[in-house]
């Protein structure tokens, strides 16, 4: 089967999924005006994905599958899923943070885990998991995810009190199935998604294995309820609105009412030991390529752009101009030269597949969400009233105000109006729209909190050595010094040595 165009993914969400938006049970998606961009957004990426075939594709007996559910076995494995995750990230600049390749390449990275995966007795589960990578990649299918526990009151452990009830378990089991309630944040893509997959998060307590689960259901299984949150797509042209015109990749709120998971789609059934070592074991050196990639072509995108408005205002040369475009590449050859050096770091797992260096991962994403929210306040800031005083596409439609236009709403050296227009609100719908607020948003939480990353990247690195460089300094010091009379009283070595 070859990988799908748009119109197949739409055709593919016509079901009976239960979405709710602004109190509007939708029935089906595909038909609600709301949606109307953001779907052809997403169809335009299935298109994308074809039209790039020579980066984003690979041949298989069974079909071509999507690069990005490559399993990697070799350095130059990731080089080819670098060069198709780049593509991709290309369409939306790195807008969409949540098209299908990262999922791809999570559940690419879970299936060539056997060691992990086939721990504890979870033997039978873990072959699930691999049909199913195996499925998504032949019917080319749009996952959502929800891994993140909604925690009610953060006074409480997040499995106590009134976080419990909250929690996302298995209340029964059948001889086909599983039975699981509670509910989970935050879907992104909900609406839009073929799968909700749910695998492993944050470390759960050993003692409550039914909150320790791995599955993927169908968007209309029975039980499922999809919440969006409100719609931040506009029903306007890509000149006016080049990015909230096709790129709400909607999030939602999903509780799970008694679903009934088919036990063939169950990768982990309450096993706490799987769940707690799933995510700590190469997940971040897989996934994070994807993401790290992403970021790279929406920060190199952001410099150009303050680039550009920095000409067209005549601004090029005024000293805090450059600071401000400096900055901001900085970030971005910053992540590059992380991506490299995970990259070159790789080295396949005990299960021959190929995993970056998790250092650099571990390093980058707590520190990104300030550089993405720092870039939105430089584009802002070298913005100023002009990202405000944009004429629309309809504005230069019309004939008598066009010359209006292009007499006071040109820009410096010459640019057109149009040409002005297009850069200024291009910017304020990366930073500054109810869209691009949005996206902010998901900068700064899409891994987790920074504060939480933080946290793990300084554990990751107790773990990752001695740390004897204190002491080693004062050993060192009080050597080579001591024959100078340096030493304080009681030490080593005494001057009179002289
Ligand atoms: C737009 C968007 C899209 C998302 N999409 C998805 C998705 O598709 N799938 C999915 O599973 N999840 C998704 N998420 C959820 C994401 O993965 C995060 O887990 C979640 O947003 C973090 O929520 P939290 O409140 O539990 O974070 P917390 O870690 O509790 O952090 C919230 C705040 O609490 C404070 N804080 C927390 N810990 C500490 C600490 N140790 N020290 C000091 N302060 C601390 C900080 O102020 C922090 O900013 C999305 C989130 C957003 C915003």
């Amino acid at each position: 089967m070859p990988t799908r165009t748009g119109a197949e993914y739409i055709r593919g969400l016509r079901d009976s999924r239960s979405v709710w938006v602004n109190g509007e049970a939708v029935g089906d998606v595909t038909a609600h005006e709301l949606f109307k961009g953001s779907l052809a957004g997403m169809a335009g990426y299935f298109d994308w994905q074809k039209k790039h075939a020579d980066a984003c594709l690979m041949a298989r007996e069974d079909g071509s599958v999507s690069v990005s559910h490559l399993i990697p076995k070799s350095r130059e494995d990731l080089a080819r899923r670098h060069e198709c995750l780049r593509t991709l990230a290309k369409y939306s600049v790195g807008m969409l943070g949540r098209t299908p390749d990262y999922l791809n390449v999570t559940f690419a990275g879970f299936a060539g885990q056997p060691s992990i995966w086939r721990q504890a007795g979870n033997e039978e589960w873990q072959e699930n998991l691999c049909a199913f990578q195996q499925e998504i990649a032949v019917k080319d299918l749009a996952l959502t995810h929800t891994i993140v526990h909604p925690v009610l009151d953060k006074r409480y452990p997040d499995y106590e009190g009134v976080n419990k009830q909250l929690a996302l378990r298995k209340v029964d089991e059948t001889t086909d199935s599983i039975v699981v309630s509670g509910a989970r944040i935050l879907a992104t893509l909900g609406p839009f998604a073929d799968e909700l997959a749910v695998y492993p998060g944050h470390p759960i307590p050993e003692d409550q294995p039914d909150v320790a689960l791995a599955f993927s259901v169908p968007m209309s299984t029975p039980g499922l309820k999809v919440l969006c949150r409100d719609h931040y797509g506009v029903e306007r042209n890509l000149f006016d609105h080049p990015f909230s015109s096709r790129f709400d990749e909607q999030d939602a709120f999903i509780v799970f009412d008694e679903v009934e998971v088919p036990k063939h789609r169950v990768f982990c059934n309450a096993n706490p030991t799987v769940f707690n070592t799933a995510m700590r074991n190469g997940w971040t050196g897989n996934i994070m390529q994807q993401t790290v990639i992403r970021a790279l072509v929406k920060l190199e995108f952001a410099y150009e752009l303050a680039t550009r408005i920095a000409a067209v205002t005549g601004q090029q040369q005024r000293g805090e101009v450059t600071q401000m475009l400096g900055e901001l590449w900085s970030y971005a050859e910053l992540t590059r030269a992380g991506l490299k050096a995970a990259e070159d770091g790789a080295a396949a797992d005990r299960d021959g597949t190929w995993i970056c260096d998790e250092r650099p991962f571990f390093a980058l994403r707590p520190s990104m969400p300030g550089w993405m929210v720092r870039v939105n306040d430089i584009l802002k800031t070298l913005g100023s009233h002009n990202l405000l005083a944009t004429p629309a596409a309809a504005d230069f439609g019309d004939e008598t105000l066009k010359p209006v236009l292009d007499t006071y709403l040109k820009g410096a050296e010459d640019t057109s109006a149009e040409e002005r227009a297009r850069l200024f609100r291009t910017a304020w719908d990366m930073a500054g729209s109810a869209l691009g607020g949005r996206v902010e948003l998901y900068e700064r939480f899409y891994l987790a909190s920074a504060p939480r990353n933080y946290a793990l990247a300084h554990m990751r690195a107790q773990q990752s050595a001695a740390w004897e460089a204190v002491p080693e300094f004062w050993r060192a010091t009080d050597e080579i010094m001591g024959p100078y009379g340096l030493c304080g009283e009681g030490q080593q070595t005494k001057g009179d040595e002289l």
